[in-house]
C-alpha cells in the first residue's frame, strides 16, 4: 500500500487549459493517464506585467515511458551541457517529506527555481509537475522555471536536440500567432 501522504489532489494550476479538467491522455502516445500511470504535465505561461490574467502558450501532459523516449533522442553533447548548467544553477527541487497538509503552489510556484526570481518579475515562464493517476505526486514538488532561465539553456542544446524537440513542438501546438511574440522560439519542452 503506497503511503497516501505523497500524493494530493492534482492542483488546478495544472489542469488542461482546454477542458478545465486534469489531463487525462499522454500527449505522445494518448495512453489514458488517470488510472494509476506516472507522467508530467508542462505549462507554458505568458503574463503581463501588473495584471493578473495569463495566457497559456502551450500544455500537455506526457507519460514517463514517451518522456524517457523523448530523452534519448537528446544528443550527448546536449545532455552534458544541461546536466553541466543545471549542476551550477540553483537548481534545487527539495524530496518532500511524506505529510498529510497539501503543499502549497504560491509556494513552489514562487521562485524560478534555477534562478530564484519572483514570478511577479517575470514575463513567461513554465510550471512543471509529477502527477500519477489523478494525483499530484508529493514527493517531487511542483516547480516553476522562468524565462530568463530557459533563454539560458535553449543555446546549450544542440542542433540536432532543437530540430528535435522543434519537431514535437509542430507536431503538437498551434499556439495563437500573437501570444509568440515577442519572444521568438519560446519552444523549450524540457522534461
Ligand atoms: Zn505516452
Amino acid at each position: 500500500m503506497e503511503d497516501k501522504n505523497l500524493y494530493q489532489e492534482i492542483p488546478k494550476e495544472f489542469y488542461s487549459f482546454e477542458t478545465n479538467q486534469p489531463f487525462d491522455r499522454c500527449i505522445e502516445c494518448n495512453t489514458f493517464l488517470l488510472d494509476g500511470k506516472e507522467y508530467f504535465i508542462e505549462k507554458a505561461i505568458r503574463k503581463y506585467r501588473g495584471y493578473s490574467a495569463t495566457d497559456t502558450i502551450f500544455d500537455y501532459a506526457i507519460c514517463v515511458d514517451c518522456a524517457m523516449k523523448m530523452r534519448n533522442e537528446f544528443s550527448k553533447e546536449s545532455m552534458t551541457k544541461l546536466d553541466a548548467y543545471f549542476q551550477s544553477g540553483i537548481l534545487n527541487i527539495q524530496q518532500a517529506e511524506p505529510t498529510e497538509k497539501d503543499l502549497d503552489m504560491d509556494q513552489c510556484l514562487g521562485r524560478c527555481i534555477i534562478k530564484n526570481q519572483s514570478l511577479w518579475d517575470l514575463d513567461e515562464y513554465q510550471i512543471y509537475a509529477y502527477c500519477k493517476g489523478d494525483k499530484l505526486f508529493k514527493g517531487i514538488p511542483p516547480y516553476m522555471v522562468g524565462g530568463p532561465a530557459i533563454d539560458d539553456v535553449l543555446p546549450l542544446l544542440s542542433n540536432p536536440t532543437t530540430d528535435f524537440l522543434n519537431g514535437f513542438y509542430d507536431r503538437h501546438f498551434k499556439p495563437d500567432p500573437s501570444l509568440m511574440e515577442p519572444t521568438p522560439s519560446p519552444r523549450l519542452v524540457f522534461i
